[in-house]
C-alpha cells in the first residue's frame, strides 16, 4: 500500500519532516496521512453506518476487522478495547449507535491467544501496591474465551438501553487461520 506507515517515504513527496533522521513512530503516521489524504475523495457519506451494524472487538493488533469481515469504509461501528470486552463504556457506544446512528445487530469479535488470558485480577492489586491507588475497573480477564464471548453477548442482550437485542451474535477469531468460529449463546 502506498499509504503504508512501513514504506520509506517517497522521496519525490517527501518533507521536511519525513527527512529528519529520528522520526517518531507518530511522525512516519502523519506522513503515510499525507499521502492517503491526496488520493481521499469525500465519499459524501453521513454518519449512519451503511450496514447498520455495530463491532465490538479485541484490540489486538493481529485482528484487521475490515479485511477479515469485508467491510468498506461506511459500512459499521468498530468499538474496540483490550479484550473486546462489554464494559459500561461500550454500552454507552452501543446505546448512541443504536439510538442515534440506526445500528440494530451487534457482532462481538474475541480472538486466539488474547493477552487477557495471561492476566489475572492481581494485574489491580498489583497497580495498588505500585501507584497508591486501586483502578476501579476491572480487568475483565479470562481463561475460557467462549464463555468470555457468552458473557459479552449476555450484557449486550440484557442491557435495558438498548432498544435492538435480537441480532447479537458472538465470534472467536484464530488469529492464525484467519477464520472465525461462531460461539453458541447457550452452553
Ligand atoms: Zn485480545
Amino acid at each position: 500500500m502506498s499509504t503504508s506507515a512501513h514504506l520509506p517515504a517517497d522521496p519525490a513527496v517527501a518533507t521536511p519532516s519525513a527527512a529528519r533522521t529520528a522520526d517518531t513512530v507518530t511522525d512516519r503516521l502523519v506522513e503515510a496521512n499525507r499521502q492517503y489524504a491526496a488520493d481521499f475523495r469525500d465519499p459524501g457519506m453521513d454518519a449512519r453506518p451503511v450496514l447498520h451494524v455495530a463491532v465490538v472487538a479485541c484490540m489486538d493488533a493481529r485482528l484487521d476487522l475490515h479485511s477479515a469481515l469485508g467491510l468498506e469504509l461506511g459500512d459499521c461501528h468498530t468499538i474496540r478495547n483490550a479484550g473486546g470486552v462489554v464494559t459500561e463504556d461500550v454500552i454507552r457506544s452501543l446505546t448512541i449507535s443504536q439510538r442515534a446512528l440506526g445500528t440494530r445487530s451487534v457482532i462481538l469479535v474475541h480472538h486466539t491467544g488474547c493477552g487477557l488470558e495471561t492476566l489475572t485480577e492481581d494485574f489491580r492489586h498489583e497497580l495498588e501496591a505500585e501507584v497508591g491507588q486501586r483502578p476501579p475497573w476491572a480487568v475483565e480477564s479470562f481463561r475460557d474465551v467462549d464463555q468470555d464471548v457468552r458473557q459479552s453477548m449476555q450484557r449486550v442482550r440484557t442491557s435495558p438501553f438498548l432498544p435492538h437485542t435480537d441480532d447479537v451474535r458472538g465470534f472467536v477469531f484464530d488469529v492464525s487461520t484467519g477464520l472465525l468460529r461462531e460461539v453458541d449463546p447457550v452452553k
